[in-house]
């Protein structure tokens, strides 16, 4: 083991996270125990840490549920994982319940999602059921000049909306929004172009428009600069232009604010499909009955099933994800930095904190 084991745990709300030492277990029997090569920064870790979310496990608590790493132990059931190269899903479902059987491994009642229910990635190890690990072909992986440490936002920004876009069933020819292209959006708007969508692309921020301009989507918009009846107008004359559907359109509500949420809806046509992929605490006026109206649908989706990371994975080493330009890491010390940066808007990019640095 190269790293004395340390966890930077969450002790109270907004109180500074602490780095702890601790003595790692022999995994369980089905458990594999992960050296964390890095472990994105999501949203949610800023919900519960600075807006009074609720961890499922009390704290103290370490966040962290974006985890790529190696496998350096494992339990008699998972001898098979050893040495291997992973990444840890978001949601571990038990993988025998009846929700579970039934394909529904996302509401499995008895999963665990690291930082939450059990302690998370913020830390240079941790013991996970082998159940439902991802595994990452290293020989690929250098090949496409991509770090491991990169692939741990497959764990939830990649594969969340990786669950939605193949969940709202987007296919050639198909009109797609992303609204709010940041570290998740900008993930939703790649896959869907490489589901064969065509994707306009939605933010305030024109520094993310710029990026994902050059990433597949085929039009940005600045929400900063219109309203949302603009928009729709503009949305219309771009599908007029391009032969596109007036009807159907598939949106995808990555901002996870008030405002995109109302944007998003706002969108809305006959038979459209809105998915919601961001999380807010805030509440939105809406009028409900504008889905029955439109015969439209609103979904959501909680993670997604470990079966269908080997895919997303896939969409990343064949080139048509970009994980790096959507990426920065930093050393795992400065996480206190790193969260108040992240929660103050400063970060141009998703941040992945690496414990080697
Ligand atoms: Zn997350
Ligand atoms: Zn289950």
């Amino acid at each position: 083991m190269g790293t004395e084991p340390v966890r930077w745990m969450m002790m109270g709300r907004g109180e500074p996270l602490v780095p702890v030492k601790f003595e790692v277990e022999t995994p369980g029997r089905d458990e594999v125990l992960v050296e964390i090569a890095g472990c994105g920064v999501c949203h949610t870790d800023l919900g519960y840490y600075y807006d009074g979310v609720r961890t499922k496990h009390e704290l103290p608590l370490t966040l962290g549920h974006e985890i790529s790493g190696h496998v350096v132990d494992t339990g008699a059931s998972a001898l098979w994982w050893i040495d291997r190269a992973v990444i840890v899903p978001a949601v571990i479902p038990c993988g025998h319940c009846d929700a579970c059987r039934r394909g529904k491994a996302t509401i499995c009642p008895n999963q665990k999602m690291p930082g939450n229910d059990i302690h998370g990635g913020f830390a240079t190890h941790i013991i996970v059921p082998a159940q439902g690990l991802c595994e990452v072909d290293e020989h690929r992986l250098a090949a496409a000049g991509i770090e491991l440490a990169d692939l741990s936002v497959i764990a939830d920004a990649v594969t969340t909306p990786y669950q939605a876009v193949v969940q709202a069933g987007v296919k050639a020819g198909d009109l797609v929004v992303v609204n709010g292209v940041g570290g998740v959006g900008g993930y939703a708007a790649q896959i869907a172009t490489a589901f064969g969508g065509t994707v306009i692309a939605i933010d305030v921020n024109d520094d993310k428009l710029a990026t994902i301009a050059g990433q597949g989507a085929a039009v940005t918009f600045s929400a900063r600069h219109m309203p949302p009846r603009e928009l729709k107008a503009a949305i219309t004359g771009f599908a007029k232009e391009h032969g596109l559907r007036q009807s159907e359109w598939i949106i995808f509500e990555c901002s996870g604010t008030r405002e995109g949420q109302e944007t998003a809806f706002s969108l809305l046509n006959h038979g459209a499909t809105l998915c919601v992929v961001g999380f807010t605490m805030d509440k939105v006026e809406i009028r409900l009955s504008n889905l029955m109206a439109f015969h439209a649908r609103a979904i959501g989706n909680w993670g997604c099933p470990p079966e269908l990371y080997p895919q997303a994975l896939e969409l990343v080493l064949n080139g048509r994800i970009k994980v790096a330009p959507f990426v920065e890491k930093h050393p795992l010390r400065e996480i206190n930095q790193v969260f108040e940066a992240a929660h103050a808007g400063a970060l141009k990019r998703r941040a992945v904190l690496v414990p080697a640095n």
